[in-house]
Order: structure tokens, then C-alpha cells, then sequence
């Protein structure tokens, strides 16, 4: 079964809205939403193609670490205590002002874009 989805997309702050085409679960295409009052029929090549992206081969689908032999599987939970020791370590060595979470900076910022596009996404 095939039918439209209204969305926005994820890929940078702009969260441009969308429509996507969906066959049997999978999306198959994405084009910009000409009834959006903001938006209006807009999405880059990056947005255009993101249906393309969710099924590449090349895609990251698990954390990986850099090491001198190459890129090594492990855990998002390792991961995540991998960073999080580093970054203590940064904050260690060099205080807490050096580190600045970068979704604090997007935060305020998707909070104007949901505003604007609750606003406007029935049009
Ligand atoms: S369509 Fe392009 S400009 Fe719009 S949110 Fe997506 S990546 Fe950003």
C-alpha cells in the first residue's frame, strides 16, 4: 500500500517540512511540502535524499572506534563511556568552560522551529 506522510526533516537545524512517499512500510521518496506556509516546496539534495540514505550500504548502524589497525566495532555503551571519560579528562586538564554541549546551542533554536511549524504544518 502507498501513501504521503507530512514531516520534517532531521538532517540540519532548518527542519525544513516534508512529505514522504511510502510503499509497504518503505519510504521511497521525498519532496518538499508546497502547502507549508514557511517551507513552502523546499528541501535541499541532502533532504531530497534521505529515503536513499536509510538503506545504504555504506551506512553507520553501530558505534566504531578509531584504532591503529582501523575502525573496531564495540558497544554504544562502551562508546559512550569512552567519550564521557575523555571528556572529563578535558575538563580535568583545562576546566569546564572548555566544554560546551552542542545540542545547548540547537536547543533554543528548535524550539523557535517547532513553534513555527506547529503553527503551520496543517497548511
Ligand atoms: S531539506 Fe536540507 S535544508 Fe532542509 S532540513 Fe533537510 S538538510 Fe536541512
Amino acid at each position: 500500500m502507498k501513501h504521503t506522510r507530512h514531516s520534517f526533516c532531521r538532517i540540519c537545524i532548518n527542519h525544513c517540512s516534508i512529505l514522504v512517499d511510502v510503499e509497504d512500510g518503505v519510504a521511497t521518496a521525498v519532496h518538499g511540502n508546497s502547502r507549508n506556509q514557511v517551507y513552502g516546496d523546499y528541501t535541499c539534495v541532502k533532504g531530497r535524499s534521505q529515503h536513499e540514505y536509510l538503506r545504504h550500504s555504506d551506512r553507520l548502524v553501530h558505534s566504531l572506534v578509531r584504532t591503529p589497525e582501523g575502525h573496531v566495532r564495540l558497544s554504544a555503551e562502551k562508546a559512550m563511556d569512552e567519550i564521557a571519560a575523555k571528556l572529563a579528562d578535558i575538563r580535568d586538564r583545562h576546566g569546564s568552560r572548555v566544554v560546551v554541549p552542542s545540542g545547548l546551542l540547537r536547543e533554543s533554536h528548535q524550539t523557535c522551529q517547532r513553534t513555527v511549524r506547529s503553527s503551520t504544518i496543517a497548511g
